[in-house]
């Protein structure tokens, strides 16, 4: 790893998190659990909140209820989690305690999870629309608080997009048609990293058309609407996106991808970031412009500004 870069990562992960958020969460464990395994959990849980807390600068929920079961089957550290949407919103995390306290952190369920619950669960029919805002924060936030540098984290999305258009090549269907039909088709990867290709499409516009960012309209609508009581599917909250970005962004590129049969196009982000691709993997252009908008998609945001 080059100087500058060991410098700017061990920098954030010093100053990482900004703060607590022990308030943010009401955890419960079930199962068998060793104190000095909840205590590592416990860490590991309020550090992913106050990850998430950076997107808007507060934690989209009053109050999240977490609930940690014991497994100690499947693979990997968190082998299995899902968001509880009724009543008190919030996750339920399946773990292996007996990990050691850093494969949490680098595991990507929790950031995914957490990102959930940046807006309101819009529906099965438009579960794209969930699934993708999530993929696509999990990579943006584990590329901003240091767990993988920001261009692993580029990587690691380019490889859900191969990966969805595989899928999309596969099945020649558009999304309206796949997005209810995902769990009967198996078309989780069409599903998901089209989401988070329209995501990227989105922010990129924003960033670049609006001088302005998902991460800004996303704390704005965490401020006047995230909690308020009623039912939101995909149309009306991209509605109120284009109306608390005061554009037709949302509108428009819902429009685009939405009965095509082929995989969101990414031409245009890719070219605004630099991104060129190689038969394996990314190349990252050099230009000055290149790399300052690389720079803003993984700087975090003030939400002072
Ligand atoms: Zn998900």
């Amino acid at each position: 790893m080059p100087m500058p870069l060991l410098f700017v990562c061990c920098l954030a992960l010093l100053l990482w998190p900004p703060r607590t958020a022990a308030e943010d969460l009401s955890i419960r464990f079930q199962g068998d659990f060793t104190s000095a395994e909840k205590q590592k959990l416990t860490l590991w849980l309020e550090h992913s909140a106050a990850t998430l807390s950076t997107v808007s600068g507060r934690f989209p929920l009053e109050q999240a209820n977490i609930r940690v079961t014991a497994t100690h089957n499947g693979r990997g550290p968190v082998p299995w989690a899902r968001v509880i949407r009724h009543r008190q919103e919030g996750i339920h995390f399946y773990v292996d305690p007996g990990y050691p306290a850093q494969a949490y952190y680098d595991d990507w369920t929790a950031l995914h999870e957490f990102s959930h619950l940046l807006i309101p669960y819009p529906g099965d029919n438009d579960i794209w629309f969930s699934e993708g805002l999530a993929s696509y924060y999990q990579n943006l936030l584990r590329g901003r608080s240091g767990v993988v540098t920001p261009q692993q984290a580029l990587e690691d999305l380019d490889a859900g997009f191969r990966r969805g258009e595989k899928d999309a090549r596969r099945k020649r269907r558009s999304l309206r048609e796949l997005s209810p039909a995902m769990w009967r088709t198996g078309s989780y990867m069409r599903v998901y990293w089209s989401g988070a290709a329209y995501f990227l499409t989105v922010d990129m516009a924003l960033r670049t058309e609006r001088d302005t960012s998902l991460d800004r309209v996303l704390s704005d609508f965490i401020a006047c609407c995230r909690q308020l009581n009623r039912q939101w599917n995909a149309a009306t909250l991209i509605a109120t996106l284009d109306r608390l970005s005061e554009s037709e962004l949302f509108s428009y590129y819902h429009r685009q991808i939405i009965d095509d049969r082929a995989f969101p196009d990414l031409s245009e982000p890719y070219q605004q970031l630099g991104l060129i691709r190689t038969s394996t993997g990314l190349k990252m252009s050099q230009s000055a412009e290149a790399i300052e908008s690389r720079k803003a998609l993984f700087r975090v945001p003030d939400p002072t500004d």
